[in-house]
């Protein structure tokens, strides 16, 4: 294993890592012991909120079942949030996986989208 596929060193350089530790500004809605939810910096719609675990996980390929209670925590989060920044009838919840997936950033988030359309087309990262 070279020093850069260390889980260390992964969360040293990754975006979500530096921005839960403070060390990169964002627009927090919410920070607990596991999670942190901030506002998309190229928000898809006028609700754009990622919910985000602290630990460094890539994404739902690599989570295992010692994940799961924070996966359920993330999604039960989602609704009460949306609503409170004003998706008041529904929302979207996506997570990109994997390069196929769409995915940018390689640290799990899941995106909740909501509010009034029109809503931009997300990156599907091709
Ligand atoms: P994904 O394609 O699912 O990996 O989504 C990554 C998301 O992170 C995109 O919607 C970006 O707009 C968003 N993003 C990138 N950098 C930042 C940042 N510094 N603060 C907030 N959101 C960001
Ligand atoms: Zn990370």
């Amino acid at each position: 294993m070279t020093d850069s596929a260390t889980p260390a060193a992964a969360a040293d350089n990754c975006l979500f890592c530096r921005i839960a530790r403070g060390q990169i500004p964002s627009r927090r809605v919410h920070e607990d012991e596991d999670l942190i939810v901030f506002h998309d910096i190229h928000p898809a719609a006028p609700v754009h909120l990622l919910v985000v675990p602290k630990r460094h996980i890539e994404s739902l390929i690599t989570a295992g079942p010692e994940d799961q209670a924070l996966m359920g925590k993330m999604l039960l989060l989602a609704p009460r949030l949306a609503r409170e920044q004003g998706a008041a009838d529904g929302f979207r919840v996506v997570i990109n996986n994997g390069p196929g997936g769409g995915q940018e950033v390689f640290h799990l988030h899941c995106h909740v989208l909501g509010g009034p359309r029109p809503w931009r087309q997300m990156s599907t990262g091709r």
